[in-house]
C-alpha cells in the first residue's frame, strides 16, 4: 500500500526549546570526508599534513587502495617536526612539489591540516599560497582544517568546500547552485530533474573536474543538498549568492518540497514542476511504503553525529511512521534546518552537542526501537540489546531524491529485520 506523507504539523520544533550539551562526544574527525571526496573530485589530491594517527584513520576509513594509485595521503610529522627541531613547511612544500612532479593528472591539491599541524601552528594557507604561485595555472593548492578537536565528521566536507568559495570566478548570470558532494547517480537524477522543471544554467560545488567553471556572484541562488554545510552556506552569502530554504531532499516528502522551492525561487509556476515530479513521486512514495512496514510505529533515537539528525528525523517519522523520542545533532543551523523542524512534529527531545554519558542514560531509559548512531556507540549498545544503525553510512550510500527514497527507508529497516529474526532465533 502506499503511504500518503501527513500534512505539516500545526506545531513543528522550530522554536521548540534546546537541550544543549557540551560535554564528552564521541565522533570521527573531519579527515573522514577525504573518503567520499576524493570519489567526487575526479583530479584532486588530499594531502593530510598529520601523523601516524590521521593515516591510520585514513586508510582503515577508506580501505587500503592496492590497486587503484590514490588520491589521498598523508605527509606524516615526525617527531623532530612536533618538537620544532624541523622547519615543516620546507619539508611539506618539498613533499608537494616531489609528489606534483610525479602525478600529472592532479589539478586540484588539498592540504588538510589535523590536530598535530595545528597543535604546532604550521601554516598551511601560507604554504597552499605559495604552492599555488609556483604550481599555477597546472595546479591550485588550496587548504583546509579536518582536525577532530570539537568538530565532527561532516565538517571535513563543510571546511573543503568553504576554502574553494572565495577561489570562484565572478559571475552575474542568473543561475542555480547545486552545492554537496552527492554520489554521481543521485546528482546526475537532480539535474536532470532541474533541467526538466526549466533551469537552464546549473553548476554543481564541487564539480568532478576542476576545469568545469563554477562560478558565483549576486544573480546565483544556492541549494544546499547536505544540512552539514553551514560554513559553505556562509561563504556563498559572502560572495552575495542567495540562499534558498528547503527542507533537504530526502525521501519524497523532501524531493518534492526542495524542488518547488527551487523553482519558486527562479519564477516556475508549481503546476509544471507537479507534472515533471509526478510520476518520480510516485515511485519513491511506493518504495518507501515497503520499508516502512518494518519501521512504522516504531521509535527512534538519534545521537549527534552526522548533521542530517533533523531532515532524517523528518523523513522518517513522516514518511515512514516512525516516532522519534531524541533528535540529537552536533550543531543546529536554524538557517540549514529550519524547514526540517517545521516539519518535524512538536514532541521529541531537541539536543545540540553532546554529553556522552547522560545522553546513554536517557538512551537507555527509553530502550528506543532504534537508535541511529556513530561506529563507537553502536558496539556497545548492540551488547546491550539496542538495534542500531551507523550514521555514517548516510554519507557514502546514495539516499538523496526519488529514485533513492526506498534504499534510504531500507537502511535504516534492515538493521531492525536482523534484529528481530536474532531476537527470534535467541527466542527458539
Ligand atoms: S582526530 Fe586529530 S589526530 Fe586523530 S586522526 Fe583526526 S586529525 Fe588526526
Amino acid at each position: 500500500m502506499t503511504r500518503h506523507t501527513p500534512p505539516p504539523p500545526a506545531l513543528g520544533c522550530r522554536h521548540a526549546p534546546i537541550l544543549k550539551e557540551r560535554g564528552q562526544h564521541e565522533v570521527f574527525c573531519g579527515l573522514t570526508g577525504i573518503i567520499w571526496l576524493h570519489r567526487k573530485m575526479q583530479d584532486a589530491f588530499f594531502l593530510v599534513v598529520g601523523s601516524r594517527t590521521c593515516a591510520h584513520l585514513l586508510q582503515s576509513a577508506a580501505g587500503v587502495m592496492i590497486f587503484a594509485e590514490p588520491r589521498f595521503g598523508t605527509a606524516i610529522l615526525e617527531e623532530s617536526d612536533l618538537a620544532g627541531l624541523a622547519d615543516a613547511h620546507e619539508e611539506l612544500e618539498r613533499e608537494v612539489d616531489r609528489l606534483l612532479a610525479r602525478r600529472g593528472d592532479i589539478r586540484q591539491l588539498f592540504l588538510v591540516g589535523s590536530c598535530p599541524s595545528e597543535v604546532i601552528k604550521l601554516d598551511l594557507a601560507r604554504a597552499a599560497e605559495r604552492l599555488s604561485a609556483r604550481h599555477a595555472p597546472r595546479v591550485r593548492v588550496l587548504n583546509y582544517s579536518g582536525s577532530g578537536i570539537e568538530t565532527t565528521f561532516t565538517e571535513g566536507e563543510d571546511a573543503c568546500l568553504a576554502a574553494m568559495v572565495p577561489t570562484l570566478p565572478d559571475s552575474d548570470a542568473r543561475q542555480l547552485m547545486v552545492v554537496g558532494a552527492l554520489p554521481d547517480v543521485a546528482e546526475d537524477q537532480a539535474l536532470d530533474l532541474l533541467a526538466q522543471i526549466g533551469i537552464d544554467k546549473i553548476t554543481v560545488l564541487p564539480a568532478r573536474h576542476a576545469d568545469t567553471e563554477v562560478s558565483v556572484g549576486p544573480n546565483t541562488s544556492f541549494a544546499l543538498t547536505q544540512a552539514f554545510l553551514g560554513g559553505t552556506h556562509a561563504a556563498l552569502e559572502r560572495r552575495g549568492a542567495r540562499h534558498i530554504p528547503a527542507p533537504f531532499p530526502f525521501g519524497e516528502e523532501g524531493t518534492t518540497a526542495w524542488l518547488r522551492a527551487v523553482a519558486r525561487d527562479f519564477g516556475i509556476d508549481q503546476a509544471h514542476v507537479d507534472a515533471v515530479i509526478d510520476a518520480p513521486r510516485a515511485r519513491a512514495r511506493k518504495a518507501v511504503a515497503k520499508a516502512a512496514e518494518t519501521l512504522s510505529g516504531k521509535s527512534l533515537f538519534f545521537f549527534p553525529d552526522s548533521q542530517m539528525e533533523i531532515p532524517l528525523a523528518r523523513f522518517l517519522t513522516r514518511e515512514c511512521g516512525m516516532e522519534a523520542v531524541e533528535v540529537g545533532a552536533p550543531y543546529i543551523h536554524k538557517a540549514l534546518v529550519g524547514p526540517d523542524l517545521d516539519l518535524l512534529a512538536d514532541g521529541p527531545v531537541i539536543s545540540e552537542g553532546q554529553d556522552v554519558e547522560l545522553q546513554l542514560d536517557r538512551c537507555r531509559a527509553a530502550q528506543p526501537d532504534l537508535t541511529v548512531c556513530g561506529l563507537g556507540l553502536a558496539n556497545p549498545l548492540e551488547a546491550e540489546g539496542l538495534c542500531t544503525k551507523w550514521a555514517i553510512e548516510l554519507v557514502f550510500t546514495p539516499v538523496h531524491f526519488y529514485e533513492q527514497a526506498g534504499d534510504l527507508a531500507s537502511l535504516f529497516a534492515r538493521p531492525m529485520r536482523r534484529h528481530n529474526l536474532l531476537k527470534l532465533e535467541a527466542a527458539e
